[in-house]
């Protein structure tokens, strides 16, 4: 996998993990934003499961009052219907025109049959009481207060109920009773019609206290508190117990009778409901313990995804530094050969941004224009699945500013986790400069030939000089030999001829001496023409690939100390580079010797301290080599003298031959405890010489 799909895959995790967490998570800071996001979750679902509750608990209340209604509805209905039937008991008890004696039978016997009628009265039509008879379960009601007094109520009823012809019930009203308490009352009164005509009217008396007990108290007194009520809420009569709770639901109803309306009142008390009072409860609570242990579960994944993100982010950024510090350009393509990734490395040099490299197809931003077919081709042959050379191969890339640059490409499968090729990963790595350097180093040995060549001739025209001694000394001996012909005159013209021939001769002679020294002057002449103002520093940087190159072959280190603000030198160029590559290589060549010393070589320059017109600079290359023995020093500068299998010995003549041709001197002396230092002199450019 890329690197760049690696950076996508972290949000892309996150993402995964808090999509359902609010978008705020990357906006806070790392872990306290999102501790308090966690807070807030707590929060919220503690919120919620005490919401259910609370919803459980009002949902359980309002059954146990919907329950209460119910009961209070069918409390009144039964009562409605007792009622019914005491009404039509009473029918009958009137209906047979009876004697006296069996309606007091039977009076008396709906009396102890229904504990709620008080008194039974037989009135005639002008409410004048025929016969009365009052429960035998209790003392009677009028005691206390005369029937006379209280029959007011009675009146309206049965006025009413003569009018509608049906049952009337009286407002209640309160009775004294001998007991010192009192009792609420309620009459009923019934007329008693015969052939249509009114014949009289039978009064019932209730005692609300006991209607309630006897028809209800059974029933709905066990759990509940029963009552009548005024329309107000004055209780009249109360029946039932209340049972211990903490709660009191309450639910009344309109008893709706002919004359009168009582209000009937349920009061039960209930305990507030449990935690767990019923299944929705029960299962809301389990739901919640579910929700929490998976909250759990949640936080410690996410703890573990944390640590897992925060390992591949590491794995990641230590990767990504590694990448980023490689000085190789990294370059990933797909399988349709498309780049997928490159590294800065790779950006840098083909100067163009990871942005523009990455998606790019064939041809590429960096192909140069006129390799674009063979690349092509070259291109297609990897996309059809051809693997390249290991060892790499090299090819030519163009910059962004379309200067074109040698490239070593080492390209290989790209595997994916799953085991499939996915694309190509190839290191690229830009080869210009070693190129450079070899060409330097070819151009070097080039010269450096070249040079040994001039040298040699140097060293010829030396030895050609030289030989100038032989027509000199052949002219010597013509010129004596026709001397001494001219001293015998007697021999005259046998002898101008012989004289005449020598002087041909010398002439001959002469000539050739004559083109001997041209030749040589020709060559001095054209080598002093070739003198250039050079500035030290590049002197040396001109010979320090080739002298570092051999310095690392050898295992030497090499200083170079310049003094600041030298003027330039002048001199010719190639000439002085090889006299300081000699000099170095015979300093490094004399410190290739078995031993543990440090091998150093020190190249310096400086002003000619010795030169007292300062117009002199001294180039010194010193060794810590064997030195040289005194036998040695003396043949140093004689051509072909060396100690050297393969030396030539024409190192250091030649070196003297150029530093004398620029004026200049070249010495050396043993350096303690060990080693040579070699120095020269060439002349400076004075900053007046320049300005002229
Ligand atoms: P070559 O290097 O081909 O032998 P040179 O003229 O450059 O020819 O050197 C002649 C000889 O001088 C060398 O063979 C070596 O013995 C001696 N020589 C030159 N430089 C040094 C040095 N720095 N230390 C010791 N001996 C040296």
């Amino acid at each position: 996998m890329t690197q760049d799909a690696l950076m996508r895959l972290i949000p892309a995790l996150k993402t995964r993990t808090w999509a359902w967490w609010p978008a705020i998570n990357d906006a806070l800071p790392g872990g306290r934003g999102r501790r308090s996001l966690w807070s807030a979750l707590i929060a919220l679902v503690m919120a919620v499961l005490v919401t259910l509750v609370w919803l459980a608990g009002r949902y359980e209340a309002s059954q146990l009052q919907t329950e209460l209604e119910r009961d209070t509805t069918s409390a009144v209905s039964d009562l409605r219907t007792q009622l019914s039937r005491h009404v039509q008991a009473l029918q009958g008890l009137q209906s047979s025109n009876p004697s006296e004696a069996f309606w007091l039978l039977e009076a008396q016997s709906l009396l102890r049959e229904n504990r709620d009628m008080l008194r039974i009265e037989w009135r005639d039509p002008a409410l004048n009481l025929n016969r009365s008879t009052d429960s035998s379960l209790r003392s009677p009601v009028f005691e206390r207060a005369p029937r006379a007094e209280t029959l007011s109520e009675t009146q309206q009823a049965c006025a009413q109920a003569k009018r509608s012809s049906g049952p009337s019930y009286s407002r209640s009203f309160f009775l004294p009773q001998s007991d010192g308490l009192g009792m609420e009352v309620m009459d009923m009164c019934l007329p008693n019609t015969q052939g249509g005509v009114l014949v009289g009217f039978t009064v019932v008396t209730y005692g609300l206290q006991e209607l309630i007990t006897a028809r209800l108290g059974v029933v709905y007194g066990r759990r509940n508190e029963i009552s009548f009520t005024e329309p107000d809420g004055t209780r009249l009569a109360i029946s039932g117990r209340q049972s211990r709770g903490l709660r009191v639901f309450t639910a009344q109803q309109l008893l709706d009778l002919p004359g009168n309306t009582l209000v009937l009142r349920l009061d039960g008390r209930r305990g507030e409901p449990d935690l767990f009072p019923n299944v929705l409860t029960a299962l809301v609570t389990a739901m919640s313990i579910a929700l929490v242990t998976v909250m759990v579960l949640l936080a410690k994944d996410s703890r573990r995804r944390l640590k897992a993100e925060n390992d591949l982010a590491e794995a990641l950024a230590f990767r990504k530094a590694m990448e980023d510090s490689l000085v190789t350009g990294l370059r990933a393509r797909d399988l349709e050969g498309r780049i997928t990734y490159v590294n800065p490395a790779f950006c840098q040099m083909v100067g163009l941004a990871a942005e523009q490299l990455s998606g790019s197809i064939a041809p590429m931003p960096y192909w140069p224009p006129e390799m674009v077919d063979e690349y092509k081709q070259r291109h297609a042959v990897r996309l059809a699945g051809n693997a390249p050379p290991r060892e790499g191969f090299e090819s030519v890339f163009m910059r962004a500013d379309g200067t074109r640059f040698e490239v070593l490409i080492i390209e290989a499968p790209l595997i994916s986790v799953q085991g499939q090729q996915t694309g190509w990963m190839g290191a690229v790595i830009d080869i210009s400069e070693q190129r450079r350097i070899e060409e330097l180093s070819r151009a070097s040995q080039e010269r450096l030939q070249a040079t040994a060549r001039l040298a040699t001739v140097g060293e010829m025209a030396s030895l050609l000089s030289h030989e100038l001694n032989q027509p000199l000394a052949a002219i010597a001996s013509y010129a004596n030999g026709s001397l001494n012909l001219l001293k015998d005159p007697a021999a005259l013209p046998q002898t101008l001829d012989d004289v005449h021939m020598a002087l041909r001769r010398i002439a001959e002679q002469a000539g050739r001496a004559g083109k001997v020294i041209n030749s040589v002057h020709d060559f001095v002449r054209r080598r002093d023409q070739a003198r250039e103002a050079v500035a030290p520093q590049a002197l040396l940087d001109a010979i320090a690939p080739l002298v570092n190159l051999q310095a690392r072959k050898l295992q030497v280190k090499v200083h170079t100390r310049i003094e600041p603000k030298l003027p330039p030198v002048l001199c010719d160029r190639t000439m002085v580079e090889q006299v300081l590559l000699n000099l170095a290589r015979n300093g490094m060549q004399a410190m290739d010797q078995p031993g543990s010393m440090e091998r150093v070589l020190v190249l310096q320059v400086r002003r000619a301290a010795s030169n007292a017109e300062h117009g002199w600079v001294e180039f010194s290359i010193s060794d810590v080599g064997v030195g040289i023995a005194d036998d040695v020093a003396r043949q140093l500068f004689t051509p072909f003298f060396t100690t050297k299998v393969e030396g030539m010995g024409l190192g250091l003549s030649l070196c003297r031959t150029v530093v004398e041709q620029h004026g200049g001197h070249l010495s050396f002396e043993p350096l303690s405890p060990r080693g040579t230092v070699f120095r020269f002199t060439l002349p400076a450019l004075l900053v007046d010489k320049m300005a002229a």
